[in-house]
């Protein structure tokens, strides 16, 4: 969708004024306020500008590109405020009342423990030697165009972020209280975080499904299918790293090849059609087959839904999982409410029946 020239400003009429309350859809639609009117960020075309940029009651802040009724309307009905602790208290209590947790849990998630892809401060302390390439946030190293000219950066980049994100342990309780919460329950994770912090910080790695991959694994990029340990690669590549350039000097650690066909390989990271998950397979049906599991035993399941934005690929594990509990012909009421986590935008809700219990948190 177009966005609007910046020297057509003085003459473009918006809709809405800055304070004025909106819905936006962002797959949904989802209450917030006017922020900016005409917003500019960095990575907008040249002389081009948003035409509202706007911070959803949730939390996350976004923008629209145009003054289109499809992406910004007038909101018809504020919502009704929701008592935060007495819904936590609720979502807690689902929790400890069940028999057996399923977690799903995604970015937001990992955001308080340290592993946050938007923050410049992380990015400055841990990547130092690649803010000379105009980067300024782990985002932004997502289709940077030097790693394609450049495999020696993109290896010296790549190995010192998988480093960060097979070997870094969270002082932040996030994901230890989530564990205590769990105790002996029996549990299942979802995650399409590729850091392994569930498995780091207590819980089962043969209980917990990535189907977006992980930052512990390596593959193949071409057609051979092989999948391998990534650990022996990131210390080997980091050792022959220069931090200042964040290159690697092949002359010392060639750039790293398939073991099994000698062409390309790559973290074994869902970034396109090459990414390979077969190997996660039997962690989703395992996961699936304890879910069945526990319903046709009659006991109580309760689903935790942390950290899964609505609009920032909700398809591979939010809907999901709400699936799972469609799928269910079992009644179930639900909650709501916004969580004050100190970082992410949080929302959560919760759902529960005799059977089922869904719990989110965003
Ligand atoms: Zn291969």
């Amino acid at each position: 969708m177009s966005m609007i020239k910046l020297a057509d400003r003085a003459s473009t009429q918006l809709r809405f004024a800055v304070g004025a309350r909106v819905e936006c859809f962002v797959g949904e639609w989802v209450p917030g306020t006017i922020a900016a009117q005409f917003y500019t960020q960095d990575d907008f075309p040249d002389g081009m500008c948003a035409a509202y940029q706007i911070e959803l009651d949730e939390g996350d802040v976004v923008f629209a590109p145009q003054d289109s009724d499809k992406l910004v309307r007038k909101l018809m009905h504020e919502p009704t405020p929701i008592d935060e602790n007495a819904e936590l208290r609720r979502a807690a209590a689902l929790i400890s009342d069940a028999d057996a947790v399923v977690i799903a849990a995604g970015a937001g998630m990992s955001i308080p423990a340290g592993i946050d892809y938007t923050s410049e401060k992380i990015f400055k302390e841990r990547y130092p030697g690649m803010l000379q390439y105009g980067l300024r946030r782990c985002y932004d190293t997502f289709g940077f165009s030097g790693f394609r000219e450049n495999k020696a950066l993109n290896w010296g980049y790549m190995c010192e972020h998988g480093h960060y994100s097979t070997a870094f342990i969270p002082t932040d309780p996030t994901y230890y209280t989530l564990r205590k919460l769990v105790g002996d329950k029996p549990y299942f994770v979802a995650t399409s975080n590729a850091d392994g912090l569930f498995a780091r910080t207590g819980f089962d790695r043969e209980r917990i499904w990535t189907p977006q991959g992980s930052y512990d694994t390596l593959q193949c990029k071409n057609s051979c299918g092989h999948v391998f340990s990534s650990l022996e690669t990131i210390a080997k590549v980091r050792a022959n790293t220069d931090k200042a350039t964040m290159m690697l000097d092949t002359s010392r650690c060639p750039v790293p090849k398939c073991p099994n066909c000698g062409n390309d390989c790559c973290f074994n990271l869902n970034g396109g059609a090459y990414y390979i998950n077969k190997h996660w397979e039997k962690d989703r049906k395992a996961m699936h087959a304890f879910i069945d599991e526990t319903l046709a035993a009659g006991k109580k399941l309760a689903i935790l839904e942390v950290g899964i934005s609505v609009y920032n690929t909700p398809g591979v594990i939010r809907y999901p999982m709400e699936q799972v509990l469609r799928r269910r012909p079992t009644p179930r009421s639900s909650v709501s409410t916004p969580t004050g986590a100190p970082t992410a935008s949080h929302a959560m809700r919760a759902g529960t029946s005799s059977q089922s219990a869904l719990c989110r948190s965003q």
